[in-house]
């Protein structure tokens, strides 16, 4: 979608640091991080909500789910914990209309977020 944010991401016509890329996935640092880790797992599809996922994505958001993981193990977080996060339309806080998984940690996570 030429209008979307993470597309032109993904198509390089905006620049983002990288963390992790395959075929299907990109990971890139957050603009805005929360954490002193703030990685942003993205499908290279655009898929605009969680609501829009159909059972064909089932292998692709598993695939974000385990590249999270495999950042926060990278980093050397995975045992001390971090926060993964899909914000699903406006009420809940999503700004980007391109589904993204949040991986959130370095620091104490309280819970409940607000
Ligand atoms: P959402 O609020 O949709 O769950 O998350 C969108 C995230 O994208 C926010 O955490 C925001 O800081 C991040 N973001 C917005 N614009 C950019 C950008 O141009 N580059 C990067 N790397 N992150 C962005
Ligand atoms: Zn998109």
């Amino acid at each position: 979608m030429a209008s979307c944010l993470f597309c032109r991401i993904i198509q390089g016509e905006i620049p983002a640091t990288k963390v992790y890329e395959d075929d299907r996935l990109i990971a890139f640092n957050d603009i805005n991080p929360q954490a002193p880790m703030h990685v942003l797992v993205v499908p290279k599809a655009h898929v605009a909500t969680l609501n829009d996922l159909e059972a064909a994505h089932d292998d692709l958001v598993g695939a974000m789910v385990r590249a999270g993981a495999g950042i926060a193990h990278d980093r050397g977080i995975a045992d001390s914990g971090y926060r993964t996060v899909f914000n699903c339309t406006a009420g809940a806080g999503q700004t980007v209309f391109h589904i993204h998984l949040h991986v959130i940690g370095g620091r104490v996570m309280a819970w409940p977020p607000g």
